[in-house]
């Protein structure tokens, strides 16, 4: 399913990505030309028209994970045009990315691309976007902040609310100081990878940074009276989702109980 619509000087792209019966949405978004975030390799047939149509003359990806990144190889062959990356994640991208089987069959592979590191701020002809650190998703996340225009394109450090699994490699103390820093900056509308469009995203931040500072009281109160990481996880997550049982593990509740 593909969605083409426009907030304000934003184009957005709406993307369903289904694997039995987990389904995710991925949101790209292009702003005077600059394409934030590339979406799976899996979605090239109906994204690939989604960038011939819109003049895109410059590509910043939040992060490596393949579900961001899984075209950039495409925009570089196709478009020669400079593509973005933290600077740290940039050897791992000019290999080819190696997944599990799941992580295959619902994005796809990402293939080797040549990215370049983020000047300190990325300018189109209308706007100036501040390039910010916010490792927690991944070590190596960048959000793009228009302050004149109030936007924040989140890329993963947001997604949901409440979040109720994290990958192997996620560590959620360092997404509540990314949270907390974020929300001194001045935005008022949220542009999230798998989200969307979300006006007053402040509040939404600081309902995520709430939840997450709420569990991290109870993990340390249950640390305190001798329980276990795993025997915390099953108190406070005592469902297992989908999404834990279908990668084998690299999602799980765990993970977040464990670096909070
Ligand atoms: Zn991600």
């Amino acid at each position: 399913m593909f969605n083409s619509s426009r907030c304000q000087d934003v184009v957005v792209g709406q993307w369903t990505c289904s694997l039995m019966v987990y389904t995710t949405l991925i949101y790209l978004y292009v702003v005077d030309g600059l394409l934030i975030d590339t979406g799976p390799k899996r979605l090239q047939r109906q994204s690939s028209m989604f960038f011939l149509r819109n003049s895109i003359n410059q590509v910043a990806l939040s992060h490596l994970h393949e579900d961001h990144s899984g075209m950039a190889a495409w925009l570089e062959h196709n478009l020669q045009i400079p593509i973005y990356l933290h600077e740290m994640a940039i050897p791992e991208a000019k290999e080819r990315g190696k997944y599990r089987l799941y992580r295959q069959l619902m994005w796809g592979n990402r293939p080797a691309f040549t990215p370049q590191p983020f000047p300190e701020v990325l300018t189109t002809g209308k706007y100036t976007f501040d390039v910010i650190d916010s490792p927690g998703h991944t070590e190596h996340h960048k959000v793009f902040h228009e302050k004149n225009q109030g936007w924040l394109f989140t890329g993963d450090i947001y997604v949901a609310p409440k979040q109720l699994v994290a990958m192997y490699d996620e560590n959620m103390k360092d997404t509540i100081v990314s949270l907390q820093k974020l929300l001194r900056l001045d935005f008022d509308t949220v542009f999230c990878a798998h989200n969307g469009v979300i006006e007053n995203g402040k509040a939404a931040l600081q309902k995520k940074l709430d939840y997450m500072l709420d569990l991290q009281g109870k993990v340390e109160g249950l640390r305190r009276q001798g329980l276990t990481d795993r025997e915390i996880d099953h108190k406070l997550f005592p469902k297992i989702p989908l999404i834990a049982k279908v990668s084998g593990g690299e999602w799980s509740s765990y993970n977040i109980v464990k670096t909070l």
